[in-house]
């Protein structure tokens, strides 16, 4: 007992801060995708090097539309090793979570020359529509918390055809580090009890039937969370005959989360800001502690 006491003391305290601010990934994650595009003179290269298509390109006459699509990217670095004059280069930094899958998405356009070489950039990055920084995505996302998570949050995972990536993260949230349960939130074994669906993999034909009908069998209100590149847009594995779609082909997505698979710190970040999509209980309803009154 006295060893064990010795021992706790001094391994002292493991779990991380706030999970949106104190982002200290080890030395060996390969990172996130960023992009200069002022910098960027050949966007075909990078293009022509991602496996997924999350970047395109798309000439017409001198000018250029380059887009990229977080939530089509599996964070391979393959980008950046293509570009010799660094204008892609992977960043100790995570994709924040989006509200809107068009959020991922940034564009931009340029001017080219005949060779094909971008001369000047005309416009963008823009996204695909309006997102606040990550700092003011996190205060919201606090005040929806103490707003709403006055009681326990019931998570209900679906993995719709996940190659398991995805399931390894989860796993991590409920480890010393991440302590998800410390927020009031963990997982459910059925969808009855649940207020939330996250939903993993790309939907396979096989389990588009039960998702739907673990989303139908989720009470009012409820939130889906989209983890991964797999859940938001097929990822890897793309559009075939075994492959139903993204998640928001079957059912309404609210969060979707990037990665391949997504950090803990992502996974818990998208858990968090899809709290501000379910309704606040209804007073007199619900006691602090989650009971029925
Ligand atoms: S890091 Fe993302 S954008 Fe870059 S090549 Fe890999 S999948 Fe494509």
């Amino acid at each position: 007992m006295l060893n064990i006491l010795r021992q706790s003391l001094r391994t002292g305290l493991v779990t991380i801060g706030d999970p949106i601010g104190s982002f200290n990934p080890p030395p060996a994650w390969r990172g996130t995708p960023r992009f200069d595009f002022a910098a960027w003179r050949d966007a075909r290269l990078a293009a022509a090097a991602c496996p997924t298509g999350a970047i395109t390109v798309l000439d017409s006459g001198a000018s250029r539309t380059v887009k990229v699509d977080y939530g089509l990217c599996i964070f391979c670095g393959g980008c950046a090793d293509a570009c010799p004059e660094g204008a892609v280069r992977m960043a100790r930094e995570l994709e924040p979570p989006a509200l809107r899958r068009g959020d991922l998405v940034l564009s931009a356009e340029y001017e080219i020359n005949s060779n094909g070489v971008q001369t000047r950039l005309l416009s963008g990055p823009a996204r695909g529509s309006a997102s606040g920084s990550i700092e003011e995505t996190g205060a919201a996302v606090r005040q929806a918390v103490h707003r709403i998570l006055g009681r326990s949050l019931a998570i209900r995972e679906v993995d719709a055809g996940s190659c398991n990536g995805c399931e390894v993260e989860l796993h991590a949230l409920n480890n010393p580090l991440y302590d998800l349960e410390r927020f009031g939130i963990h997982f459910v074994a059925s969808p009855r009890h649940a207020d939330m669906l996250l939903v993993t993999g790309p939907v396979t034909r096989n389990l588009e039937l039960a998702l739907l009908k673990t989303w139908r069998a989720t009470p009012d209100p409820k939130a889906v969370v989209a983890a991964g590149a797999c859940g938001i847009s097929g990822g890897i594995f793309g559009l075939n005959y075994a492959v139903r779609g993204a998640v928001d082909d079957v059912i309404p997505v609210d969060v979707y989360v990037p990665g391949c698979p997504p950090r803990p710190e992502s996974l818990l970040y998208g858990i968090l800001l899809a709290v501000g999509r379910l309704a606040p209980p209804r007073e007199g309803l619900r006691t602090a502690a989650g009971q029925e009154e």
